[in-house]
């Protein structure tokens, strides 16, 4: 494949860079998972608040590439967090992506001031025993939200799903989870490609490698070991973002990159975001 692998803390592999989904409604998602397989990618990152499970697991179904060669990400919402509700809502997932079980199941955020998130973890550790998903773990969860985490359950989470991009580089959180054997895996990695791509350093640095902004961006995440799951409609965009395994970026430009963090959010602070 086109993409290494990293090596989750139970032994599952992982693809360092997949493809994800969010705001692409249902009836385009079977077109762009169908563009990002064929352009070689074999991870799909998508959640049942996105609307498109059913899509993407249409084009995984009509891709020609054995269900064991792709790498399936999906989270369960806000709403559904508790034990009996998590074990609902991971059937409809299943269900809508037309699957026999999930690579990598995440609580989408921790909630923090429901105090429901153990459960719900609880919830995946039987999903996970039973063998109908491969990999759990969690997104937006803080340090101290893994802490507790840890203490009070028998699975370390195998990833972190984190808003993660050279403005604002967690390295709190990167710290941590490296201590704890916990793979890091980054969100909005571009940015979402507004300012971050034109930043000056950034096109200095594509310029020098021949390559694009969003190209040298991922390629940061990926020298540093985290997961990359970048988004993009765009036949042309998906191809270029995963064209990045054919050349690296030295230690004066991962450096310039690394200078930039502004420790600025684009989404939401997860110790207070809260909706159904
Ligand atoms: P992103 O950083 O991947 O940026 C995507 C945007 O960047 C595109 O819409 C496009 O405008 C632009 N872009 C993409 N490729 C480009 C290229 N080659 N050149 C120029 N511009 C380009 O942002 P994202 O979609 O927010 O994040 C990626 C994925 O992360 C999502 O699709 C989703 O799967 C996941 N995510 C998870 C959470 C969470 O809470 N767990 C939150 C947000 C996103």
């Amino acid at each position: 494949s086109k993409v290494p692998p990293i090596i989750l803390n139970n032994g599952v592999e992982m693809p360092q860079l997949g493809f994800g989904v969010w705001q692409v409604p249902d009836d385009e998602a079977e077109r762009a998972v169908t563009t990002a397989l064929e352009a070689g990618y074999r991870s799909i990152d998508t959640a049942a608040i996105y609307g498109n499970e059913e899509g993407t697991g249409k084009a995984i179904a009509g891709a020609g590439v054995p269900r064991e060669d792709i790498f399936v990400t999906t989270k369960l919402w806000n709403g559904d967090q508790g034990y009996d509700s998590t074990l609902r809502a991971f059937d409809v997932s299943l269900e809508k992506l037309g699957l026999e079980y999930i690579d990598l199941y995440l609580i989408h955020w921790p909630l923090p001031a429901r105090g429901t998130y153990v459960d719900t973890y609880k919830a995946f550790e039987k999903l996970h025993a039973d063998g109908r998903i491969r990999a759990i773990g969690v997104s937006n969860f803080l340090p101290e939200h893994l802490q507790r985490l840890i203490a009070e359950t028998s699975v370390i989470p195998a990833v972190n799903q984190i808003e993660l991009h050279p403005h604002l580089q967690q390295h709190a959180s990167r710290e941590y989870h490296a201590e704890q054997g916990i793979a890091t895996e980054a969100w909005s990695p571009l940015g979402q490609g507004k300012g971050l791509l034109e930043v000056p350093a950034i096109v200095a640095i594509a310029q020098k490698h021949g390559r694009t902004p969003a190209q040298i961006v991922l390629r940061w995440h990926l020298q540093l070991g985290n997961v990359v799951i970048p988004k993009s409609v765009t036949p042309s965009r998906i191809k270029e973002n995963i064209e990045v395994f054919d050349f690296s970026l030295d230690d004066e430009d991962l450096a310039a990159i690394s200078a930039l963090n502004e420790d600025r959010r684009i989404g939401p602070d997860p110790a207070t975001f809260d909706v159904a």
